[in-house]
């Protein structure tokens, strides 16, 4: 069996490929892995000459190794989901509108391993868009690696979000979104759309304006917070996700209590928490080698997490709650057999709510309709009553 190493490098001893970031960033460590048998970086892995001469080189003798420089990466390859149909009934479908990131923040690495930010032309992407509507999906996430930073000739992210609405499909949701994106235009394309959902993924990275210095992104507190309350008024429904980072080095208590309080004040509907961990070849590497920042003590940022992490336990709680006695639109995707014999159909509603409703054994699937549901009961997963 041949095995395939994406992302992360795994130990194998059979027959393998490596590609993705991780290989674009390390290919001798990679191509030094027993059983690997080709390594491929982030532009050669589309182009399928490479997989047949995988194939036709017989293993053990050559690791086929093809990684070129990122500052040579000028195309956006074209990416999607195949069409829905293809090995089953599918609802969610993805669809990449660019590639590479210009924005420098000193933590990471994907300007190292992905390039610089570059688009996929919007005929392509209105082609694949409406070829994934056609096939039957209803729902398409656009995504990319600075999504929001599109642009293609004249045409720039608000204008290919207003092209796309065009597309006869009854969702379109936006994957991650920089915060310095999220423009008064924006807000008020997505409250009048009717297909692209409420929903933002916003990541925050630090509450304290010294680490979003030091981290040079693009914003500060106030931004921030700004554009997520312009968006959470003005946007009906409107869930805005964010990702933070504890234990940046240099975060000092007085730091992290600031971002504490920070998020606290955040009408946010859920928080991923991560800790930082310093990548070779990142500005951030660089100044941890000088001395000019200390690591945090991992016990320290391991308390950090855990705090952040019950204040958007809470955060979650709170959103989903306010959501009893309302309605929503679920888009159902998954049935399971409850004891009572009955069926639990669950999806996902606009604002990406967890959503089930329970109906009589024997009644009509549910799988990719888009329902009006009275939300009853808030846990992990709401709960529901059909109301089409
Ligand atoms: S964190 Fe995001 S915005 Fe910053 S450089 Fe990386 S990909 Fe670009």
């Amino acid at each position: 069996m041949r095995q395939k190493i994406r992302g992360c490098a795994s130990q194998s001893r059979q027959q393998g490929c490596g590609y993705g970031c991780y290989a674009q960033l390390n290919p001798g460590l990679i191509a030094g892995i027993e059983g690997v048998d080709a390594v491929l970086g982030n532009d050669e892995k589309f182009d399928l000459h490479n997989y047949t001469r995988v194939a036709a080189s017989p293993p053990p003798e050559s690791t086929v190794v093809c990684v070129s420089e990122v500052a040579g990466f000028r195309t956006a390859h074209q990416a999607c989901s195949l069409p829905s149909g293809y090995g089953g009934l599918r609802t969610r479908a993805f669809l990449k509108l660019q590639d590479g990131c210009d924005y420098g923040c000193a933590y990471c690495t994907i300007p190292l391993a992905r390039g610089c930010s570059r688009s996929v032309s919007p005929d392509i992407i209105l082609r694949q868009a409406r070829m994934l509507a056609e096939s039957g999906y209803r729902e398409i996430v656009l995504t990319g690696v600075n999504t929001g930073d599109y642009r293609s000739g004249r045409t720039g992210f608000i204008e290919l979000l207003r092209m796309l609405e065009e597309v006869d499909v009854p969702r379109i949701r936006i994957s991650s979104l920089e915060p310095d994106i999220v423009t008064d235009e924006l807000i008020s394309l997505v409250a009048a759309s009717r297909n692209i959902v409420p929903h933002f993924h916003l990541p925050l990275q630090s509450g304290s304006d010294r680490i979003l210095g030091a981290m040079r992104r693009r914003y500060r507190t106030a931004d921030y917070r700004e554009r997520l309350f312009s968006a959470v008024e003005r946007i009906e429904g409107c869930a805005v996700g964010a990702d933070v980072m504890v234990g940046y080095p240099g975060e000092s208590e007085e730091d992290f209590r600031e971002m504490a309080h920070f998020i606290e004040s955040l009408p946010l509907a859920y928080l991923h928490v991560f800790s930082c961990s310093v990548r070779p070849g990142t500005a951030l590497a660089r100044e941890v080698g000088r001395g000019e920042r200390l690591e945090v003590d991992s016990q320290v940022a391991s308390r950090r997490s855990a705090l952040l992490k019950e204040v958007g336990e809470r955060k979650s709680e709170e959103f989903r709650r306010r959501h009893v006695g309302r309605e929503c639109r679920v888009l159902f995707e998954e049935c399971r057999q409850g004891d009572s014999g009955k069926l639990r159909w669950s999806g996902y509603s606009r604002n990406y709510l967890p959503v089930s409703v329970e109906i009589p054994a024997g009644s009509e699937s549910l799988a990719g309709r888009e329902l009006r549901v009275a939300i009853v009961v808030a846990g992990l997963q709401l709960e529901g009553r059909l109301l089409s």
